[in-house]
């Protein structure tokens, strides 16, 4: 036995010290030695691995690794392997924060310990040139697994809190402010700020300093720090405003307690204001683009939802342990219905197959219109094979529907699909680009038909269902 026997029960955090003090001298010294001379080899494997796997493909470049990465990882092997004795926190430190640098690439835990498999299949193979004795081999390949496997634990619990976190701070959009009367709020708040800002002008005026008052304490302040909050939070525009008003107000507090106005301070003030108006019509105007987010045509959401709808789900996906999924549809042969029967013809069969997939999918799902002829879907809380059940439906009522023609025609149109499904760690373009592929791989098979993406192998699901 090479560790105690209540090892498994032990706190984790005194898992992996146990293993580094009770590891012998020579083969921590070994495995040091190893690290120096090889090391460099270890990481080529490891980048290798990465760079051929096509989700890694989509962020990682060759050039970045060459240039930065491969150092990066060898310094950190000669840390996990180091000549003295470890500081178990700085360690631990060490990978969290590596761990947290795969967050912000997006580099999912799942790449990572495959990519990793490589640096301890090169190390073993270190290992046996390097050791005599068949027992020390045995204890070098234990502790060199070991190393890297506590380290791995650490880096993928940082990599969760720190994609959770990026995600939460990229929901700069409240849904929920979508419900707002947003035109009256912004009427009425301009109004408050007018009237702000004249008082403030005539106690300037009139020499009443006492009676200046702060933003914050006007009914414009007092909306903004509740229900602005909540409209812009996370927004760059919203950030400066609340910036802007309170060094207004720090002015403000300062002159109040003085016994006369600097001079040039009216014309800060009249600039400032002005300031402030632009910004908070900036702040509604975004809110309005938002808000109006419907395509004229087909009533479907604009790509400008797409974004905080994903993000969204991705939250949702990764607090409560659960599966999403994307449905990309594009029309078959699009450009020769609007050739054949014309644009209006075309812009008519749009509005018909957007309604058979508004029709399809319940009404916790989102409709997009990702493109001139082609919707993307977001299933909440669904399978793959959940979505290839809707994707399949919509399908075969496109196809089985005569679309009516203004010429009294009718016309036949197909669709073809291609599905990704969100199962943690990968980012919002990379899920879509997924689809995409599917959907490419659909419409290479023949068309009318729905393809799911899968890493080697691509799902075909037969026109027949
Ligand atoms: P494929 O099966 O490969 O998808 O063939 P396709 O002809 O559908 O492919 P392509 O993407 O080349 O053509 C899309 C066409 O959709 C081009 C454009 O004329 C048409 N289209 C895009 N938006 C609109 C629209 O709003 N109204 C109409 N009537 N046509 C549109
Ligand atoms: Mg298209
Ligand atoms: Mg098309």
């Amino acid at each position: 036995m090479f560790f105690a026997e209540n090892f498994v029960s032990m706190p984790a955090e005194e898992q992996w010290g146990y293993i580094i003090a009770h590891t012998p001298e020579t083969i921590r010294h070994g495995l040091c030695e190893i690290v120096r001379r090889n090391g460099r080899t270890c990481v080529i494997n490891f980048y290798e691995a990465l760079l051929n796997l096509p989700e890694a493909a989509l962020f990682l470049e060759r050039d970045t690794v060459e240039r930065r990465l491969r150092g990066s990882l060898q310094n950190w092997l000669e840390r996990l392997f180091p000549e003295q004795e470890t500081d178990m926190a700085g360690l631990r430190a060490l990978q969290e924060r590596v761990g947290s640098v795969h967050a912000q690439l997006e580099i999912s835990p799942g790449l990572v310990s495959y990519a990793f498999y490589f640096i301890k299949m090169s190390l073993n193979l270190f290992i046996i040139d390097y050791f005599e004795s068949q027992d020390d081999r045995l204890r070098a390949v234990i502790y060199c697994q070991s190393m890297v496997d506590f380290a791995m634990t650490y880096m993928n619990s940082a990599y969760n809190t720190d994609f959770k976190k990026k995600v939460e701070q990229d929901q700069s959009f409240k849904m929920f402010s979508l419900g707002q009367d947003l035109n009256f709020e912004k009427e009425t708040q301009k109004t408050t700020f007018f009237d702000w800002s004249t008082q403030a002008l005539f106690c300037l005026c009139e020499q009443r300093l006492v009676d200046l008052q702060t933003i914050a304490e006007s009914q414009f302040g007092l909306w903004m720090a509740h229900k602005g909050q909540n409209l812009f939070k996370g927004t760059e525009d919203f950030a400066l405003l609340q910036t802007m008003i309170a060094g207004i107000d720090r002015r403000i507090v300062a002159i109040r307690a003085s016994d006369g106005v600097p001079s040039g301070f009216a014309a800060e003030l009249r600039n400032n204001i002005r300031d402030v108006t632009f910004l908070t019509n900036r702040l509604f105007q975004a809110m309005e683009a938002l808000q109006s987010g419907l395509d004229p045509l087909t009533k479907t959401l604009t790509r400008r939802f797409l974004d905080v709808v994903i993000q969204n789900e991705i939250a949702f996906s990764l607090s409560h342990d659960k599966e999403f999924s994307i449905i990309l549809l594009d029309i078959d042969f699009f450009k020769k219905i609007n050739d054949s029967a014309g644009h209006l013809a075309g812009d008519e069969a749009l509005r018909h197959v957007a309604e058979i997939i508004m029709g399809s999918v319940r009404s916790n799902d989102f409709v997009f219109r990702y493109g001139g002829e082609e919707f993307l879907i977001v299933l909440t809380e669904s399978s793959s094979a959940a979505a290839a059940g809707y994707a399949e439906r919509i399908r075969s009522r496109i196809e089985a529907s005569a679309i009516p023609c203004s010429t009294g025609a009718t016309l036949a149109l197909t669709i073809s699909g291609g599905i990704s499904t969100f199962r943690g760690g990968i980012k919002i373009s990379a899920l879509i680009e997924q689809a995409d592929r599917a959907l490419y791989a659909a419409k290479e098979a023949g068309r009318n038909r729905i393809e799911i993406y899968s890493r080697d192998r691509i799902d075909m699901r037969s026109r027949d269902g």
